[in-house]
């Protein structure tokens, strides 16, 4: 009987072994950091727990990339990978590491905020772990990841979200949501923790202006706003103007008082930083989209927005022809460069200057991969 099914019993498991291999190939290689080639004008690279040491050894840590020109001026903290399945996020905050010099005030950037979330995807999605973007030097591949932390480093989901210390109600889902979690707490969950440490370095560095970088869905109404806290209106109105000059249009959007957890409204609430939030379009995320791989990451090209555009049926940001990367990314950096000429025209005094940093119009030119190392 047993010598029957040997040949069957020995098939299966070598399936098995074959399918462990591959599936572990996959989730080793979403746990390895992509390595980064900063400007020769970076000062030092910390982990984000020297601001906050609970956090140190878990996959909350994650890498703070400081430009310090030594010269007495303003400290800017940028975030990227937030919500690491918005990439646009990750390559600008890419370009500014490899290719930045700052010669006066501190630049602080910080790629990969969530770090837990680009160890997965999100289930169901059908989404790509990696992208590759072609770059004078070779290919450079980054990863695609999921929304939210990792289930691996905080699970289970509540039915219901909590969020401290407001006692804002969420979906469940959202504990894990970095940008949920903020001011976060010493004692609170993976995400509130990697929020508070986040506060915390806002706090130790007196960061005067921070930048955190989004994508959003074509159907989502922020796409291409400057989302601020109203004490920084002023700030936000001066550099939507100075980015009419550049020919980009967004939109101004205040941080509603009563929605809690955000970098926009906690950040503002909770330290002296004059926060700002900005979405680019990204029809990955969207509910519309058709086949799901990763080059609608890098060219944005998705034929059932295109017609979803064209019905007239819906209120849709997406350009038929396509919202690739370079452009998401040369809105993000020019939006940046905006918002930091209205600081130093507001605030002469504590003014940051630097270099080699490519707006709009290089990127749209050259591409992302010519600011690639
Ligand atoms: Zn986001």
């Amino acid at each position: 009987m047993l010598e029957k099914y040997r040949w069957t019993a020995i098939f299966i498991l070598l399936l098995a072994v074959i399918i462990m291999i591959f599936a572990g190939s996959q989730f080793v290689e979403m746990h390895r950091l992509e390595p980064l080639y900063p400007s020769q004008y970076l000062t030092e690279v910390k982990g984000l727990s020297e601001y906050f040491s609970a956090i140190r050894g878990s996959s909350g840590d994650t890498e703070v990339y400081i430009f310090d020109s030594g010269q007495p001026g303003a400290t800017v903290l940028l975030l990227g990978g937030t919500h690491p399945n918005e990439s646009s996020s990750l390559i600008t905050a890419v370009i500014i590491i490899e290719n930045l010099r700052v010669t006066k005030g501190k630049f602080i950037v910080i790629p990969r905020a969530c770090q837990s979330g680009f160890t997965c995807t999100d289930p169901m999605e059908g989404c790509p772990q990696m992208f590759t973007i072609a770059s004078a030097n070779g290919h450079r591949k980054f990863r695609f990841g999921s929304r939210v932390a990792n289930p691996l480093d905080q699970w289970p989901d509540p039915l219901v979200y909590s969020h401290y210390p407001s006692g804002q109600k969420l979906s469940g889902f959202e504990t894990r949501n970095l940008n949920r979690s903020y001011p976060g707490r010493p004692d609170g969950s993976f995400s509130e923790k990697v929020g508070y440490a986040i506060v915390q370095l806002i706090r130790i560095e007196k960061v005067d202006v921070a930048i955190d970088l989004h994508e959003a869905a074509p159907e989502i109404p922020i796409i291409n706003a400057i989302i601020s806290h109203e004490k920084c209106r002023d700030l936000a109105a001066t550099a939507i103007l100075n980015l009419e000059f550049s020919d980009l249009k967004y939109a101004m959007e205040m941080s509603p008082d009563n929605f809690h957890g955000l970098s926009h409204r906690e950040w503002g609430d909770n330290t002296e930083t004059m926060p700002f939030l900005m979405e680019t379009c990204n029809p990955i995320q969207g509910r519309l989209r058709g086949r799901t791989h990763a080059g609608l990451i890098i060219d944005g090209v998705d034929a059932c927005y295109a017609r979803a555009v064209n019905t007239k049926a819906l209120r849709i940001t997406y350009n038929p022809a396509g919202q690739p990367l370079k452009e998401r990314v040369g809105r993000h950096l020019q939006g940046i460069i905006a918002i930091i000429e209205a600081f130093n025209e507001l605030y002469p005094d504590r003014s940051i200057v630097w270099e080699n940093l490519p707006g709009y119009s290089e990127l749209m030119e050259n591409d992302v991969g010519s600011y690639l190392r």
